[in-house]
């Protein structure tokens, strides 16, 4: 901002003015990508003095201006970046466990954290378990003087389970945990998880941060009780990220709201055509009045993104690979957030060990671009009809 503003600006003016400081950007309204491992003193006294900038790996002005832009978004202590949203999860948890310790996740948790959990905390003596990701009454059950982290993530992956977060922070902060928080799905703009009692946030900047299928990314942003440790970890570890992925998140947060905007609108048409459908058993998109968690996306978000899954009635999963085969406008691929629409079968990710995952058909996951909606709908529409006319 050119001076400083009298109120508290509105989503789409922070957006545009985030991490935008004359210490990162120089005259410029952009800071310059800068690509650097050295940073230079005038003598060797400056050499032991704190300085902005020590060596490329702990920041320049380009991560500086993402990192800042980060943390402004959420009110939150400070932001690190990760080079991957699994990255940003696994950072994200290594500060608040040691062997002895236990980690709650919910049961619809991203497959890769599960990966993440049982091959390698495991072997640092740090075990998991996993609760129901819509019952917080299963977290009080579960939760024990052990636990150090209660990890929550809504809605939750492929099967969409919104989560009571204020609930389950309550539970998790009476037993002395940390609370950590996926926010990929609905981003800083339309959930703030530090607001509803999460200590740690973190996503996957790859996905609508970056919004071009064009970079990998992850993001964590921490509360002033959390933000010291996650800050020294992140560095002892030598994580960090490269100059033109990192210029890529900030060009594309800048039109973060507009985007989402628009890939909410055409997902929910998708989601309302679908639920109309006699061969859809089930659409799971919390934005939907019929989704079980709809209440509680109402009460704890201001809008949804562009992610949503159907259930198939009574279809083989040949049948399903066979409909998306067939589609010409969304490609087949893993990941998301990009202007492009996506779709994949999704009933093989699925892996639950806390409650059974009991519906009868193929689960699908869309991904609703930035297409026009009508064309979206005409090759679903089309691809149905080829199936089962
Ligand atoms: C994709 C995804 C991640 C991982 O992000 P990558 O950048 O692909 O490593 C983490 N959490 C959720 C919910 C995701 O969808």
């Amino acid at each position: 901002m050119k001076k400083p503003f009298g109120r508290k600006p509105g989503t789409g003016t922070l957006l545009a003015n985030a991490g935008r400081e004359k210490r990162f950007t120089g005259p410029f309204v952009n800071p310059p990508v800068v690509h650097a491992s050295t940073v230079l003193f005038d003598t060797t006294g400056e050499m032991f003095s704190p300085r902005d900038y020590v060596y490329g790996r702990r920041g320049t002005p380009t991560l500086g201006s993402v990192e800042t832009a980060l943390a402004q978004l959420e009110d939150a202590a400070g932001a690190v970046l990760c080079p991957s949203g699994l990255n940003a999860i696994t950072a994200a948890i290594l500060p608040f466990v040691g062997a002895g310790d236990r980690v709650l996740f919910p049961d619809s948790v991203y497959g890769p954290a599960r990966t993440f959990a049982d091959a390698v905390l495991s072997r640092l003596g740090v075990r998991a378990d996993y609760y129901d990701p819509a019952d917080a009454d299963d977290v009080a059950a579960r939760v024990d003087g052990a636990t150090k982290v209660v990890y929550v993530e809504s809605p939750g992956s492929l099967t969409m389970e919104m989560q009571d977060i204020p609930a389950i922070a309550a539970v998790a902060h009476a037993a002395g945990a940390v609370v950590v928080a996926d926010n990929t799905w609905a981003t800083p703009l339309y959930c703030r998880p530090l607001d509803l009692g999460a200590d740690v946030a973190l996503l996957a900047a790859t996905k609508y941060i970056g919004g071009h299928a064009d970079i990998m990314m992850g993001t964590i942003t921490a509360n002033d009780r959390c933000w010291p440790r996650l800050k020294e970890v992140h560095g002892a570890m030598g994580v960090c990220v490269g100059p033109d992925d990192a210029y890529l998140a900030l060009r594309g947060l800048r039109t973060l709201e507009v985007r989402l905007r628009r890939h909410a609108q055409s997902a929910l048409a998708v989601a309302n055509w679908l639920e109309g459908h006699h061969e859809v058993a089930d659409v799971l998109y919390p934005a939907l009045p019929s989704d079980p968690g709809h209440a509680l996306w109402q009460r704890d978000m201001t809008g949804a993104s562009g992610l949503l899954s159907f259930v198939l009635r009574g279809w083989s999963e040949t049948e399903a690979a066979q409909l998306l085969d067939e589609l010409a406008l969304f490609g087949l691929g893993y990941s998301w957030g990009g202007f492009e629409s996506l779709a994949s079968i999704g009933t093989h990710g699925i892996t639950r060990t806390a409650r059974p995952y009991d519906r009868a058909g193929p689960l699908i996951r869309l991904h609703i671009g930035l297409e026009d909606p009508d064309d979206l709908l005409a090759d679903l529409d089309e691809g149905f009809r080829r199936l089962r006319p």
